[in-house]
């Protein structure tokens, strides 16, 4: 078949896959574990069903304005003024189908071909893709002293004349930790100086445990909305659990969230009315959902940290937010059972019939990063069946109801 050399270069999204690997496995009747998805199990907030319902009765079902509906955007000022302290104007935001599109969009508004976006590793798998997908060149910085924590002078030493963006993303998907305020107040400054565009992917900012804030992107730029170089991202799909509604949002200056408006409108023309519609309700309701999955991971997150304490020699940092963590397992990794991390994050899907992502998709070989969104019952039971299959002093055969399993890697 013949397909573009680009598209060819793009890699296949590894949690989607594993979704679909997961969903095949179930079907047949295996007793799969998930902890590689980062969605909750909670119910859509009966406030976006009811605003969706009202909306599909109207049977007014059309194109909305490319940039959103002027409601929902008026719900989004309201959330930039309350979480971000913020004063922005409905020019400066628009709606996308998720904060993936929005993210695209960006991207393929600011970047020329060999322009380079300088991503923090460990990193949301999708950055480098959608950074080669608009001819980008993504530029990974790891830190050198192998925390989950980026440093100004690896960042500055990656910093070139094609540097055109630098994406941060904090509380921190893969790693769950949240970079600290004079990180953020460093980059930023960093960023402004040197004309280079700091896209804020906030998507986990109110997914923040042990009663601390994330601090607001803005508070660290003295630019008004239309000359800082601080862009921020966000949406409902982490906030609210609504992985499925698809909406998300960009806070920019008037020009680019113009370029921004004229791209969609050339792609997908607009985010869904319905769906639109869903999200305004959620963002108007009642908020108690967002701290009942708040305190559902913080406790999830507690849990997990004990039981990776079983494991030994396994290490994790412990997250300070998200939905995620993202334990060291070099310690097991030996050809008995694997030599990395994709093969590991195989070997417990094939022998213990857990989900886990390999944490070479983020940059960060021999970790494994596991979810922590799903039930306790999940979560406890994921890792005792890790515990299963990688510990040599492990039954060979356990039974999971009346399934099977069998580790014989010994
Ligand atoms: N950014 C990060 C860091 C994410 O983890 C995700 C979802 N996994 C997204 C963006 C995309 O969000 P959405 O579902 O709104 O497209």
């Amino acid at each position: 078949m013949s397909v573009s050399k680009l598209a060819r270069a793009i890699a296949t999204s590894p949690t989607m896959k594993l979704n679909e690997e997961a969903r095949l496995l179930r079907e047949r009747g295996e007793p799969v574990i998930h902890l590689g998805i980062g969605e909750p199990k909670n119910k859509a907030p009966i406030s976006a069903l009811l605003a969706a319902a009202a909306r599909l009765a109207t049977g007014d079902i059309k194109y909305s304005p490319s940039d959103g509906i002027p409601s929902l955007k008026k719900a989004i000022v309201r959330y930039t003024e309350e979480h971000y302290d913020r004063i922005v104007a409905p020019e400066n935001i628009i709606v996308s189908s998720g904060a993936k599109q929005a993210i695209f969009n960006l991207l393929y508004a600011i970047l020329n071909p060999q322009d380079e976006v300088i991503i923090l590793a460990p990193y949301w798998v999708s950055y480098p893709e959608m950074v080669k997908m608009v001819y980008g060149v993504p530029v990974v910085v790891t830190p050198e002293d192998g925390s989950f924590y980026p440093r100004m002078a690896d960042i500055e030493r990656s910093v070139t004349s094609y540097t055109k963006a630098i994406i941060i993303n904090s509380p921190n998907n893969p790693s769950g930790v949240m970079f600290s305020e004079e990180f953020l107040a460093q980059i930023i400054e960093f960023c402004e100086r040197k004309g280079i565009y700091c896209l804020m992917d906030d998507i986990y900012h109110q997914l923040v445990f042990d009663g601390r804030k994330a601090p607001s992107c803005f508070q660290f730029t003295k630019k008004d909305a239309e000359s800082t170089k601080v862009i921020a991202i966000n949406g409902i799909a982490k906030l609210y659990g609504m992985t499925g509604f698809r909406i998300g949002w960009t806070v920019a200056s008037r020009e680019l969230t113009a370029v921004m408006s004229n791209i969609q409108s050339q792609t997908t023309s607009c985010a869904s009315v319905l769906l639109q519609a869903a999200a305004e309700g959620a963002l108007l309701g009642i908020q108690g959902i967002v701290e009942n999955l708040r305190l559902h991971c913080q406790n999830n997150r507690d849990i997990v940290m004990a039981d990776l304490k079983t494991l030994p020699g396994v290490k994790c940092t412990r997250p300070q937010g998200t939905f995620y963590c993202m334990p060291d397992f070099r310690a097991y990794l030996h050809p008995a059972i694997a030599s990395n991390s994709v093969q590991l994050s195989e070997f417990l899907l094939r022998k213990a019939r857990v989900v886990t992502v390999p944490g070479k998709e983020f940059g960060f070989e021999g970790y494994l990063r596991l979810s922590v969104a799903g039930t306790v019952k999940d979560v406890t039971e994921g890792i005792l069946r890790i515990k299963w299959a990688i510990d040599p002093t492990s039954p060979n055969e356990i039974f999971i109801g009346d399934k099977k399993l069998v580790r014989d890697w010994l």
